[in-house]
């Protein structure tokens, strides 16, 4: 028996049975200039907004207007404990100890700080392995970061690429360099999800790997937290971070996260760029000549923090908090087989470069146009016009999510018909 292509009506049964539906309603929905709603799938970039990060914001702006510097103490989220009632709920979130993360600056400056602890050169173990293709940012940082040490990134960065003719790039490649080169591998960078591929590494598979071969792990979890679920406690890197406005919906360039393992708190060594705010809370606003740092990961904070950054967070925290990370993976899956089955059917000459296991996915979906890129810019723009809201990366992928706060099956099954029709308006 031929099974039927799947309809508007198969989605709509999906939605009508999900247990996570009404959490759409708690976002802000992009719309068009006659006030219906865009086609969204651009969590991966920005997330939407919760409605709550209004009352959250108007607050701090309320109680800043009201009490001035008693604000610190007195506002109704006091300033200076502004993020302790966050940090266990994004501990929950990555999976480690409340101490072991804090919230602070922004992802790349966070990045920034941690090599300045982590990353120490010494003798032949020098370099620093990301991946190929790495987000600009991270490589920028990681390349700036061999140069302030008096280093040429030709020889001290090692890119790992993809095999030949394939995306996404296997574990056995990581263990596999780190065996061979480990000797002058001093720190790798890895992402748990990659920003263009969508691929989610086995982050534990890679922490063991890196520590058996003597280097630092870090992990970028830009694309991972909110997405994946994360057990940081588990794979054990030295450090993580994050930036909190992708699937954390908490605002362009809210405050973003950090992680240091437990294991690092004992070395009343370790370097750290210090600042006040790392200070240990008891003594801090006693201005004392000499630094002496907070116990855990808030010891590595530098400034005092936005409070307006963050606020939006709290909001989004509590919608993740009521949903559960469990049934958020669970819809994602449903969601990712879904539109799997849709394209299969509609656009069975479209490549999807993520890959195709469960385990190796999380909301994005990226798709490679073929036909070069004026083909797919083409293709990118007459979804556009068409009110779907996804992008579009050089020189030939598409980047959509479908997020399970607040994309439906009915989101998935309107792209797949647009892009349907995306392929055939523009040969
Ligand atoms: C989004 C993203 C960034 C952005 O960095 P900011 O410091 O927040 O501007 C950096 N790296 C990765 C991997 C990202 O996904």
């Amino acid at each position: 028996m031929i099974a039927s292509p799947l309809s508007l009506e198969d989605a709509r049964a999906r939605d009508a049975a999900d247990p996570l539906r009404g959490l759409r309603s708690r976002f802000g929905l992009p719309r068009n200039d006659r006030g219906e709603p865009l086609l969204y799938l651009c969590g991966h970039s920005l997330g939407l907004m919760p409605l709550a990060a209004r009352d959250e914001v108007a607050q701090e702006l309320e109680d800043w207007e009201r009490l001035g510097v008693i604000g610190h103490h007195s506002a109704r989220r006091p300033w200076i404990p502004y993020q302790e009632a966050l940090r266990p709920q994004i501990a929950q979130l990555v999976g480690c100890r409340d101490d072991e993360v804090v919230l602070m600056n922004s992802l790349t400056v966070n990045l920034h700080l941690m090599l300045a602890s982590f990353y120490r050169p010494a003798g032949a173990r020098r370099s620093i392995l990301i991946e190929a293709g790495a987000f600009p940012s991270d490589r920028y940082a990681v390349i700036s970061q061999l140069q302030w040490h008096g280093l040429d990134p030709r020889e001290s960065l090692i890119e790992l690429a993809a095999q030949p003719g394939e995306d996404v790039i296997r574990e056995e490649a990581i263990e596999s360099v780190l065996v061979r080169r480990g000797a002058q591998i001093a720190l790798v960078l890895w992402p748990g999800v990659q920003y263009l591929t969508g691929q989610a590494f086995d982050l534990a598979r890679i922490a063991a790997a890196a520590r058996h071969a003597g280097a630092v792990i870090g992990f970028d979890l830009a694309h991972s937290v909110g997405n994946m679920p994360l057990m940081l406690g588990e794979s054990e890197p030295d450090f993580a971070v994050w930036c909190s406005y992708k699937y954390l919906n908490a605002g362009p360039g809210a405050i973003a996260g950090c992680y240091v393992n437990a294991r690092h708190f004992a070395e009343p060594g370790r370097q750290r760029l210090a600042g006040w705010w790392g200070h240990e809370m008891a003594t801090r606003f006693e201005m004392t000549h000499d630094f002496r740092a907070a116990q855990g990961a808030p010891g590595f904070q530098v400034s005092n923090q936005s409070t307006l950054s963050t606020a939006p967070l709290i909001a989004s925290l509590s919608i993740f908090r009521e949903a559960g990370m469990a049934r958020l993976r669970a819809k994602t899956l449903a969601l990712s087989a879904f539109l799997g089955r849709l394209l299969a059917e509609r656009t069975p000459e479209l490549q999807p470069v993520t890959p195709p296991e469960t385990a190796a996915r999380g909301a994005q979906l990226s798709l490679r146009i073929d036909g070069g890129a004026t083909r797919g810019r083409g293709v990118f723009s007459w979804l556009t016009q068409h009110e779907v809201v996804c992008d579009w990366r050089e020189p030939d992928i598409i980047r959509v999510s479908h997020v399970p706060l607040y994309n439906s099956f009915e989101d998935v099954f309107n792209f797949a018909e647009c892009l349907r029709r995306a392929l055939r308006e523009t040969e």
